[in-house]
């Protein structure tokens, strides 16, 4: 830390991403990347979207938003694109918590979001998940607090019951309930119908997951007009021209090619029954899983310990030494060729042990 950081972040301990090595080519199950490459209209759309880079984009990014409206059948005033999803997560905690308006979010989630209530000095309240790590309803029906829920969750893979969103949004309306669907395409149901019953739910997806495009930073919220125009307000005091010219003319090929992306999102959903079968058949407990990735624990070998093993074979997982989960490993599910990797290695390892 320089003398020169402001104290008010002296306390902020900023989010780990996955690691991004580059000493060796491994098999990357670790960050949640799609294994496919997005499909030829999206890199062309890129390409020749830099011929302009010498002028700004279009900081209302209006193509891509009437494209996401078309898609998701609401009106463009409510959506609001962001420079991934992580971008419309801050947003809505700059716009909508303070010190009056403290969020609750699960113990076991994303990282992101004890990261973002420190960043904007936000008090919040972590509430513990039940003991199979699925979220109990009951504990924030009527709390009188904003509420950040994913769905499907993160590092769990468990989705929680779109009508048990609706009952907790119901039962706190003058909070707002973020509800982070990155992984929502991957076999689970959107919140997005409830932004049109209800004003004070605003859901979050990503294109860097299930279209492939985690490298050019399309995130979008959707919600109430009113709740897009409070996150426009915080977007244009913060960075108007958040979407780069090559990033929305990506995006717009992308959602004239959606059944190419959603096909891949069906390859990825077998490739996980696969490899959820294989692993259970090697001794683990993996937990119910509606994400491009697995949780899973084995009984033979410590989470952090298979972690090591595993990426000295090649094979990158992702490990968290939090302390409900550190049995635990994260395995992106990738294409099928990598997921039989992944269980050759595990197989060897466990000759080894067992
Ligand atoms: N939400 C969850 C639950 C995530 O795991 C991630 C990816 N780290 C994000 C949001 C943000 O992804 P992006 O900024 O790439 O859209």
């Amino acid at each position: 830390m320089s003398r020169f950081f402001s104290e008010k972040y002296s306390e902020l301990t900023p989010y780990t991403p996955g690691e991004q090595p580059r000493d060796m080519k491994y098999v990357k199950l670790n960050t949640n990347e799609s294994p496919f490459a997005p499909c030829q209209a999206v890199i062309d759309a890129a390409a020749s979207a830099a011929a302009s880079y010498q002028l700004y984009p279009d900081p209302d990014c209006k193509a891509l938003t009437d494209a996401l409206a078309a898609r998701y059948g609401v009106a463009p005033d409510e959506i609001l694109l962001t420079n991934g999803s992580d971008e419309i997560l801050n947003f809505a905690f700059m716009a909508f918590c303070d010190e009056k308006h403290p969020i609750a979010f699960a113990d076991i989630t994303y990282g992101f979001y004890p990261v973002a209530a420190q960043l904007n000095r936000i008090p919040y309240k972590t509430i513990p998940l039940k003991e199979d790590f699925t979220l109990d309803p009951e504990d924030y029906i009527g709390i009188g607090m904003n509420i950040a829920i994913a769905n499907p969750n993160a590092p769990t893979g468990i989705a929680p019951l779109v009508s048990d969103i609706e009952r907790i949004a119901v039962s706190n309306p003058d909070s707002v309930i973020i509800v982070d669907e990155a992984y929502v395409d991957f076999g689970t149901e959107s919140a997005i119908p409830l932004t049109k019953k209800y004003d004070n739910i605003l859901v979050a997806q990503t294109f860097s997951k299930s279209r492939s495009m985690a490298g050019a930073r399309i995130g979008f919220g959707i919600g109430n007009k009113a709740l897009i125009a409070d996150l426009n307000t915080i977007k244009y005091s913060t960075n108007p021209y958040n979407i780069s010219r090559a990033s929305a003319a990506a995006g717009v090929a992308a959602l004239e090619n959606d059944d190419y992306f959603m096909n891949n999102c069906r390859t990825i959903m077998e490739n996980r029954a696969w490899t959820v079968d294989r692993l259970k058949e090697l001794g683990f407990d993996v937990l119910p899983s509606s994400s491009n990735f697995v949780f899973a624990q084995a009984d033979w070998i410590e989470g952090g310990e298979l972690y090591l093993a595993l990426k000295s074979r090649g094979v990158l997982v992702r490990h968290f030494t939090l302390p409900r989960i550190s049995n635990f490993v994260r395995i992106t599910i990738g294409s099928i060729e990598q997921m039989q990797r992944l269980i050759e290695e595990i197989t060897a390892l466990r000759k080894e042990r067992v």
